[in-house]
């Protein structure tokens, strides 16, 4: 990184200026970390000159939905390969803050998520923004606070109605890391102990993020049998509280709720109309992705992962717990691939199906994902086959929807979408197979995002805006990242601006 921001123009480009307007021919001047100059200028004579000739100039990338809550702090440049200049983490209810008493607990929640090792943890909001600033990272980062993380810090891993005090100090530790910079509030409603949270706590919580004028988002309790009550309750809670709703990658899981699909969108426009502030986003993939301790009842993960294999190594509670597992599952067995494990043993099984794995074990699929929780203490990611490139294709084109990677980090084989998710999008579903047009796709992944997530100065190319810039070859944008190897960097993307700072410069031939 250079030590100054550099004045620079963009000259001969074609600009997407983040707003959804048709793309047009003109030039861009970077100077002091902002956008001094569009259209046509006088090139100051100090400014470096890039020539854009046949490539697209946008506003860098934003993914608004990350889960690198800590891998932004040790500078991983995944996103910055695919053009990403800022990251909004802290989704589904896991940020890495507020850490109270209970510090062992909220690694044990967000390790799977996070892909935490050693004594990660911060204290407040402030202090993980001091971690941050005083860091390597290569992004702009933004931060929600987990309704996960939060619950632990004030009641750890219990798993029921909690007391008024405690959820006064919910509201007042929420509060704090607003004042403290936390851009929202998210939840992970299918994840214990979030899961546990009545409405009633979620509307109080809600409230204060209404009075902060900040954003909800939610991983709802249920996208496949259940997901249209699901929505219903966030509406409804958007509607108590006066908070404005994102639900986070809205779709239907699973061959029997296909139809659900069209009419959630229905649901979400019908509350639209009606003035809740409400939308959604979603990943360009059928396919999503999370810890294998999803598939069970979340119940059995109350007092954290030692309480659970405890209870799968107890008949009569493995019989309970499958009993829960087999009512909600909306994936066929062959849908369900490992993607991580912990042991070197089991490492031959990342990449197989559950169904797979269970012929090779001759055991029932239930008891192969109960045994494998067992013999690497719960620590398994897994991929999921969810839904149709049908309604995938519906949702992304949705004006409500904006596009995100939800991408995360594995000790195995991530989810292609950590490496690939924003080229697939301009590459193979805008360019291959004109599932979106550019203006539309780059819309979702910068302006849009900007303005729902209140992130100021950012996501268009309009003077007086910060200078993130990122700069593509609209003919050879690909991602090359596929699930049986994901960590293929793609290519295409030029230059990448941050704040004037030039962080990318490919060769001509990437
Ligand atoms: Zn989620």
């Amino acid at each position: 990184m250079s030590p100054r921001p550099q004045t620079t123009a963009l000259l001969n480009g074609t600009l997407a200026d983040g707003s959804g307007a048709a793309l047009r021919p003109g030039n861009l001047l970077i100077a002091d970390g902002r956008i001094a100059a569009t259209g046509s200028f006088e090139v100051p004579p100090h400014a470096e000159k890039i020539d854009c000739t046949e490539f697209i100039v946008a506003p860098g990338f934003i993914d608004a939905h990350s889960h690198s809550d800590l891998q932004v702090i040790s500078g991983r440049r995944e996103k910055l390969l695919q053009g990403v200049t800022s990251e909004v983490v802290g989704n589904c209810g896991f940020s890495p803050y507020p850490q109270g008493t209970h510090a062992e607990e909220l690694r044990d929640f967000a390790n799977g998520i996070f892909c935490g090792d050693g004594q990660w943890g911060w204290a407040t909001a402030a202090s993980y923004f001091s971690a941050l600033g005083g860091s390597r990272t290569v992004a702009s980062v933004f931060s929600l606070v987990g309704h996960g993380s939060l619950r632990i810090a004030v009641a750890g891993n219990r798993m029921d109605a909690l007391p008024q005090q405690d959820l006064a100090r919910m509201e007042g530790l929420l509060a704090e890391a607003f004042a403290q910079g936390a851009i929202g509030l998210s939840t992970g409603l299918m994840y214990a102990p979030g899961s546990s949270a009545p409405t009633g706590e979620l509307v109080r919580l809600c409230r204060v993020v209404a009075d902060h004028g900040k954003i909800y988002t939610t991983h709802m309790r249920d996208y496949g049998f259940r997901l249209l009550e699901a929505i219903d309750e966030q509406i409804e809670l958007a509607r108590r509280s006066g908070c404005r709703l994102q639900i986070s990658h809205l779709q239907a899981v699973g061959r029997a709720n296909r139809d659900l699909n069209r009419r959630a969108l229905e649901r979400v426009e019908e509350a639209h109309v009606h003035g809740v502030d409400i939308a959604f986003d979603c990943y360009p993939y059928i396919a999503g992705s999370t810890v294998m301790t999803q598939l069970l009842p979340q119940w059995a993960l109350e007092g954290g992962t030692s309480a659970l294999l405890a209870r799968l190594a107890d008949l009569e509670e493995r019989g309970r717990i499958e009993a829960g597992m087999i009512t909600t599952l909306a994936n066929e067995w062959s849908e369900l691939l490992v993607s991580a494990v912990a042991t070197p043993a089991n490492a031959h099984l990342v990449g197989k199906t559950l169904e797979d794995i269970a012929a090779l074990r001759r055991q029932r699929p239930a008891d192969a994902v109960f045994d494998l929780l067992i013999e690497e203490q719960g620590r398994v990611n897994i991929l999921e086959y969810n839904q149709s490139e049908e309604n995938l294709r519906l949702n992304l084109n949705h004006p409500l929807a904006i596009i995100i990677s939800d991408g995360f980090y594995v000790n195995g084989r991530p989810h292609p979408r950590l490496h690939g998710t924003f080229p697939e999008l301009l590459g193979n579903l805008c360019r291959d197979r004109g599932w979106l047009d550019l203006a539309t796709a780059i819309h979702k992944i910068t302006g849009l995002p900007a303005q729902r997530f209140g992130l100021a100065d950012r996501g268009l190319l309009q003077p007086g805006y910060v200078a993130d810039v990122t700069i593509f070859d609209p003919r050879t944008i690909r991602s090359r990242a596929t699930y049986e190897d994901p960590a293929r960097s793609p290519v295409g993307i030029r230059y990448v601006f941050r704040e004037g700072r030039i962080l990318l410069r490919a060769s001509p031939e990437s």
